[in-house]
């Protein structure tokens, strides 16, 4: 059998070709010479069919991806069935601050004509280090969202601090999402303003922060311009309030002391200290209580003797001895802590065993 391209003698023919003319003719690999992409240089993204993916942790990794995917998307291959492609880096350097090279080999395996086949083939990609919209957005101080954190009367400087932890965390969180950054931080006497870069993320964050602590987040828009589109430009103010009480506040409510044991959202879980029965209670409601302490402000006590509806503890700071109203199953010697109110009364705060009950169970 004589190949009717080559004339040459072959053990088999395919479509009357040998297997090296039947791959000349049929094979063909399209890769264009000249390949672009494009990365962010300041969060590493990459662009690919016109949108952003953000993941990489270097400029090089980015361009390393973009010329890879740049590789497959331009990538054409026919007469090769069963093909698999390999696309190996084999070098990426930075040309300019702005420009990058990054050189890569692809092998294509598949079978041609009833053989196996494979080809490589080397190319070079021109990355180009830019900004993408986000970046450009945040080196412009742009914004879309203040998130405004209040407390009662102020913050203190340690609540502050959390709070704004947390802020930050939530943002870092997203950070693969669009303007996902804060532009701006204002301490103010009531408390902290932050300038965020989506709007949508200062939501998100506003609700967390009421997800952790309970309080209040109300919205407010303001109109700042038209887009070239004819759409109206909002700016939006998100105003997130903490709750007046936090877990481990004591406070009197319609005659009866609770401690406050978890807020959530706009229900507040609290301990009944005379009944010890848990039960929650509109945030609205709790509002108005009375502060008599805080939990941190307890004090060491030991029970020295179990009376009708209520013990008797040893005070471990003054060494009396106090009579707590408190219908709980305790024995002399179990370890407390009581609280004292401003007039002298005091209070038996959560015990261990309350504190794990409450923990197991749902508000
Ligand atoms: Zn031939
Ligand atoms: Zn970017």
């Amino acid at each position: 059998m004589r190949c009717a391209a080559c004339g040459r003698e072959a053990g088999k023919l395919v479509d009357s070709l040998c297997p090296e003319c039947y791959r000349r003719i049929n094979l063909r690999v399209e890769l264009p010479e000249e390949l672009r992409a494009e990365v962010c240089r300041e969060c590493f993204g990459v662009l690919r069919r016109g949108r952003w993916h953000r993941g990489a942790e270097s400029v090089e990794e980015a361009a390393e991806q973009a010329g890879a995917g740049a590789i497959e998307d331009a990538l054409r291959v026919t007469g090769l069935s069963e093909p698999t492609a390999t696309i190996r880096t084999l070098q990426v350097y930075m040309r300019s601050p702005r420009d990058c090279t990054a050189e890569y080999a692809v092998k294509l395996r598949g079978t041609c004509g009833g053989e196996v086949a494979e080809v490589e083939v080397r190319r070079r990609v021109n990355v180009k280090l830019t900004l993408c919209g986000s970046c450009h957005r945040r080196a412009s101080k742009y914004y879309e969202a203040v998130l405004q954190v209040r407390g009662h009367g102020g913050l203190s400087g340690e609540l502050r601090e959390e709070l704004a932890g947390v802020v930050h965390r939530e943002v870092q969180r997203r950070a693969t999402e669009e303007r996902a950054f804060i532009t701006m931080q204002k301490e103010l006497k009531e408390g902290t303003d932050f300038y965020f870069g989506s709007h949508r993320i200062a939501k998100q964050v506003a609700a967390a922060l009421q997800r952790r602590y309970g309080g209040s987040v109300k919205v407010s828009t303001t109109l700042v311009g038209v887009s070239s589109s004819g759409r109206p430009l909002k700016r939006y103010t998100f105003a997130y309030r903490m709750p007046r009480f936090r877990a481990g506040d004591v406070v009197m409510l319609e005659g009866t002391p609770y401690q406050v044991l978890r807020t959530s959202g706009s229900r507040v879980r609290v301990l009944n200290l005379h009944t010890r029965q848990e039960v929650t209670l509109a945030e609205s409601r709790v509002e108005g209580a009375e502060l008599l302490g805080r939990a941190e402000e307890g004090v060491a006590g030991v029970v020295t003797d179990v009376l009708e509806g209520g013990v008797e503890v040893m005070e471990m700071r003054s060494y009396t001895t106090v009579f707590v109203v408190a219908d709980v199953k305790l024995r002399a010697g179990d370890e407390v802590r009581v609280l004292a109110d401003s007039k002298g009364r005091y209070y038996l705060l959560a015990t261990a065993e309350e504190a794990e009950n409450e923990a197991r169970g749902e508000v």
